[in-house]
């Protein structure tokens, strides 16, 4: 069910157990910032999500309420995964739903980075 981004952080949403190792993933990337693990129901050949340490519920928060080193940090991690996939050639895609709009379903805010394919046009 899509949830509402202006509601405040929940601790006790599943990423929110990722990081704190009480619900199991692979750890794909892991920085100061930021942890790269894949999803559990791939939508593409590569399909990793990638999350803020902080506890941030939506792009539209961490945008608002992070220190600017965090931003930066989150980003470049974001980058690196897909350095280490060796995604940049021939390319891969980037997605962050937000809110009930954007169909976002998990209260801690992550970014889709799909590749390993041709992608077409969108993946909705
Ligand atoms: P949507 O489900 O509509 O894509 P989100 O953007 O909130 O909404 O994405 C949540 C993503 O988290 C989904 O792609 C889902 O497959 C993934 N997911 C849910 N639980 C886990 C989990 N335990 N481990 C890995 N990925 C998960």
């Amino acid at each position: 069910m899509p949830i509402d981004a202006t509601l405040p952080y929940d601790d006790q949403n599943i990423f929110a157990k990722i990081l704190r190792g009480e619900i199991p993933s692979t750890k794909l990337y892991e920085d100061e910032w930021a942890y790269a693990f894949p999803d559990i129901n791939p939508q593409a050949e590569l399909h990793v999500l990638v999350i803020p340490k902080g506890a941030y519920v939506s792009w539209d928060d961490f945008s608002a309420k992070a220190s600017d080193e965090e931003i930066a940090g989150f980003i470049r991690a974001v980058g690196k995964v897909a350095r280490e996939h060796n995604l940049v050639e021939p390319g891969y895609r980037l997605l962050a739903n937000i809110g009930a709009h954007g169909g976002q379903e998990v209260p801690h805010l992550h970014v889709h980075l799909f590749g390993g394919q041709f992608l077409g046009p969108m993946i909705a």
